[in-house]
């Protein structure tokens, strides 16, 4: 049987082969990271160098295609200002398209906000702007739309929203839906018992399908459920419990698909909520 897919959410300093590298050596068998500053719009091309260092380093590791890339906090697919909108879009395309060029087969983005649209108009405005992204960039990079804590006027954060995107984009086959377990604990989604993950996992998979699950972001949630709000807690240390992640990394379904955490105090604390989601996996069923 293949190992699981487990790893974080690692700091590129001194460039993203780094960033494998010290994944490795802190237990990930999949690391997630940003190809480019996530608080800036501006971002470097890739060189042949940077690339060709990364793979070597995804080779050497074992990690290979399991990365993951995270997308610029700044874009809004859905922005009513079509200026922004505009560079929204060139953003994630060029994002997918850097992916491309490391060979990083899964982007995860935000996706955006309705600020004040409605849900509906939202969901119109950022599924014709994932179009254009789907059109423009390579065949092996594909999209993942993360569920949100539903914060302000942040699309994504029910199952339906995720399920209405996948069907106006006609069932994109590079479409697909990245969980983070504290944003769904936020949004209302109680996976915190055997019975509760069970229950919300079975309606991802009504609503979305668990096909298009492609990627996990364990994170404990520092508030309670269905608070909407965003903050990221040390695993087991808050409000969605060991109970939960223990279902996630011995859950058959999941069994390649890459779960990452992106928990506060990288440097510090990665290894250990790394060495956490491993014990869990191990634990019978
Ligand atoms: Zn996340
Ligand atoms: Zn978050």
């Amino acid at each position: 049987m293949a190992e699981r897919l487990i790893g974080a959410h690692m700091p590129t300093s001194g460039g993203l082969d780094k960033a494998v590298r010290r994944g490795a050596e802190i237990g990930c068998t999949a690391v997630q990271v940003f190809t480019s500053s996530p608080q800036q719009w501006k971002s470097k091309e890739v060189t042949d160098e940077a690339a060709a260092a990364f793979r070597a380093a995804c080779d050497e590791t074992g990690i290979g295609t399991h990365v993951v890339s995270h997308d610029s906090y700044l874009i809004n697919l859905a922005a009513p200002d079509e200026e922004l909108r505009a560079k929204s879009t060139a953003g994630l395309i060029g994002e997918m398209r850097r992916c491309g060029r490391y060979g990083i087969p899964l982007v995860v983005s935000h996706i955006g906000a309705h600020v004040g649209q409605g849900t509906d108009v939202g969901l119109e405005r950022a599924a014709e702007a994932m179009k254009t992204v789907l059109e423009e960039t390579p065949e092996t990079v594909t999209l993942l739309m993360e569920t949100t804590a539903g914060q302000g006027t942040v699309l994504n954060s029910t199952f339906d929203e995720l399920g209405r995107l996948v069907g106006m984009l006609d069932g994109h086959p590079r479409l697909g839906v990245c969980l983070d377990t504290c944003h769904v604990l936020a949004a209302g989604y109680d996976l915190r018992t055997v019975e509760g993950y069970r229950a919300v996992m079975e309606e991802f998979d009504e609503k979305v399908g668990l096909d298009r699950l492609k990627a996990v972001h364990a994170n404990d949630s520092k508030f309670p459920l269905g608070s909407h709000k965003d903050r990221h807690e040390h695993l087991g240390q808050g409000e969605v419990g060991a109970e939960a992640f223990l279902c996630l990394v011995t859950d058959p379904e999941l069994a390649q698909v890459p779960v990452v955490v992106e928990t506060p105090e990288a440097e510090s604390h990665h290894a250990a909520n790394v060495a956490r989601l491993w014990e869990w996996s191990r634990a019978a069923p």
